[in-house]
């Protein structure tokens, strides 16, 4: 890793000379019911669009890279034939201008399953490896839980992180186009100082964090406690809304439909992400219901991230970031979750 220091005025001049791409990055869209600002990922125009000092996002970046729906291929019957026709959706490289610790980490784990798999995904695949990403540090709000799941911190998955010192960034450097890059604006080595305000900055954070996960011996726990009462508390409480797997930067469940048109001379293969709270994800040819109750499918949808996850790849499928506690209506969030089935209140 390479270190530098630049003015906060030289990241209009390099969202400038990234321009070429498109930029993605946290925007403010309106206000919540308390006057509090909302952020969400949008493409953005001009620097001055860019909200770096955002607290959290309502959705995560994944839909750039996984999106909602997607078509995966079209047919056309062409005479006596039919042509099969596949766009992987790819345009131009996009470029995540301030992405937090928490959302670069939750692509490292989409990229486990979807990239790093025995059999990756070409849609995914195409769009992840055309990214360049910018990270920035944040200040936890009370819902972040990152660092109990180790996502605070990111050291690999981005091209540059960004800290803010007050007047200046400290610019960790990860790949040789993110060091060509700053080699086109004025920055330099940082000094001691700089080495003490980047120590002070991260000190400064740790204070801010207040919601935890007790994850030691999680796994175990998980499976120990299959049968708690305290699923069935949560379940009562579920709408089966589906919403926390829709604001989730590592829900990655989907369903495909194939649809054909009337005359029968062409068709469409289209995948939608799903949700494994809603009441049809475990629902099989012949109409049974694997998941038939709300309680079943929460529970398993934290059982996929914190055991099945865990079990398959040695870590967690929860970055920590509570934006699925914050967008519930019902109040279920983790933090609250993962304690009651561990027997504390
Ligand atoms: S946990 Fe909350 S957000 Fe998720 S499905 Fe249930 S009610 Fe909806
Ligand atoms: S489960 Fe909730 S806290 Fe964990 S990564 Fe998904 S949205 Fe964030």
């Amino acid at each position: 890793m390479i270190f530098k220091v630049f003015k906060k005025q030289e990241l209009a001049r390099l969202h400038e000379l990234l321009a070429v791409n498109i930029i993605v990055g946290p925007v403010t869209k309106g206000n919540d019911r308390n006057g509090k600002p909302l952020y969400d990922f949008d493409v953005v125009y001009d620097f001055n669009e860019l909200a770096l000092d955002y607290t959290q996002t309502v959705h995560s970046p994944k839909r750039f890279v996984l999106p909602y729906q997607e078509t995966l291929s079209t047919f056309a019957v062409n005479r006596n034939d039919w042509e099969k026709h596949v766009d992987f959706n790819v345009y131009r490289p996009l470029v995540f201008f301030g992405m937090h610790a928490c959302d670069i980490n939750a692509l490292n784990k989409l990229d486990l399953v979807l990239a790093q798999s025995t059999y990756p995904n070409p849609y995914y695949m195409g769009k992840r490896k055309n990214l360049f990403i910018i990270g920035i540090d944040c200040k936890p709000e009370p819902q972040c839980f990152c660092r109990s799941m180790g996502t605070d911190s990111a050291i690999h998955g981005f091209d540059l992180f960004l800290t803010d010192l007050g007047g200046k960034y400290f610019a960790e450097i990860l790949t040789a186009t993110a060091f060509d890059l700053l080699s086109q604006i004025n920055c330099k080595d940082p000094s001691a100082k700089d080495l003490g305000l980047y120590k002070q900055a991260t000190n400064g954070k740790n204070k801010h964090y207040t919601a935890t996960v007790e994850t030691s011996d999680l796994t175990k726990i998980l499976d120990l406690e299959f049968e708690s009462p305290a699923w069935d508390a949560w379940g009562e409480k579920c709408l089966s809304c589906g919403t926390c797997a829709n604001v989730c930067p590592t829900c990655y469940c989907y369903g495909v439909e194939e649809h054909v048109d009337l005359d029968l001379q062409h068709a469409r293969k289209t995948k939608s992400l799903h949700s494994c709270n809603l009441i049809d994800f475990a629902k099989v040819a012949g109409g049974h219901n694997f998941r038939p109750t709300s309680a079943s499918r929460l529970k398993y949808r934290y059982y996929h991230k914190h055991r099945g996850f865990v079990e398959a790849f040695e870590e967690s499928l929860c970055v920590g970031c509570g934006r699925c506690g914050t967008a519930c209506l019902a109040d279920i969030a983790p933090p609250e979750v993962i304690a009651s089935v561990r027997g504390k209140e």
